[in-house]
């Protein structure tokens, strides 16, 4: 069954660089213990228990700090369906009536193999990106016609109509946790906050070995660079932005590559690819 060969996925001592994720290791733990573990278990223990599965989590923090690969990931891991990303802003945007619409239907997959199959049905994982764009505290909206105050009402009755449905998860995803409706965050909803911040230079390290890891396996990788140097060098970036930045240096090895005076393909030397080998020496200060 699908509880079963969940249960085979989901080892506490996964090896989060084998992942993609660097530096959450903490932040994984904490998930997995709080919205995990339950999983794992037959629902008879878990009811004997008196226990509900978390329905949902919150990861906040600043911009490009890998919460929307944790999300999948752990849509992965629990061997959910597609998940289902939607964007806050977008769905706000909607005209009257149809944000509630699109609200609903996020939902309706997940309930309808509810009912077909009960507890053998999917996990459906439900992804909100911004999600403070639909979910800004009510009555916090200057001129409001009320429209805001809806969407979030309709949000807050799907996710606790899930009590009766084990198959949802959703995670809600925000830069801006102090904007959001204290409703949403009560146990029972959003109930698991786990912050996201700014790599320590362990996690900056994990986070430059992770997307060097192809070039460095295929020899492109020039073997003296130096990663605990890098990262000490960048303080205060994003996994995101240490991401550019290898990005960048990629750029960088191709275009000394390239003979700039002339145009198409002629500007390639098709010989000279095999030394193409990727160096962070220009970003060493
Ligand atoms: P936002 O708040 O802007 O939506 P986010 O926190 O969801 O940002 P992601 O979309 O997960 O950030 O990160 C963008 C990209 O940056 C990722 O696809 C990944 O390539 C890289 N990245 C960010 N954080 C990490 C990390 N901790 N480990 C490895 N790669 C990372």
């Amino acid at each position: 069954s699908a509880k079963a060969m969940r249960k085979n996925v989901l080892k506490p001592n996964w090896n989060f660089k084998d992942l993609g994720i660097g530096g959450l290791d903490d932040e994984f733990a904490t998930i997995f213990r709080r919205a995990f573990a339950s999983r794992l278990f037959p629902a008879d223990v878990i009811e004997q228990l008196g226990l509900h599965h978390v329905k949902g989590i919150l990861l906040y923090g600043p911009p490009g700090t890998g919460k929307t690969l944790i999300a999948r990931q752990i849509g992965k891991l629990l061997e959910s369906r597609e998940p289902k990303v939607v964007n806050g802003p977008e769905v706000l945007n909607k005209y009257v009536g149809a944000s509630e619409e699109a609200i609903r239907a996020l939902f309706k997959d997940a309930e309808e193999d509810y009912k077909a199959n009960g507890e053998n049905a999917d996990l459906h994982l439900i992804i909100f990106d911004e999600i403070d764009a639909i979910c800004k505290a009510r009555g916090s909206v200057r001129d409001s016609t009320g429209v805001q105050d809806t969407i979030v009402n309709q949000l807050l009755s799907k996710i606790d109509g899930v009590n009766s449905l084990n198959n949802i998860l959703v995670i809600g995803m925000t830069n801006r946790k102090d904007l959001l409706d204290e409703a949403l965050l009560r146990p029972g909803r959003l109930e698991v906050h786990v912050e996201i911040s700014l790599p320590n230079k362990k996690g900056r390290k994990q986070i430059f070995e992770i997307h060097t890891r192809k070039m460095k396996e295929s020899g492109r990788l020039d073997p003296e660079i130096d990663f605990d140097e890098l990262a000490e060098l960048t303080k205060n970036f994003s996994g995101a932005e240490i991401e550019g930045l290898v990005r960048a240096a990629v750029s960088h090895a191709l275009y000394s590559h390239i003979d700039a005076s002339k145009m198409g393909s002629g500007a390639i030397d098709a010989s000279a690819a095999d030394d193409i080998i990727v160096t962070m020496n220009e970003f060493r200060m």
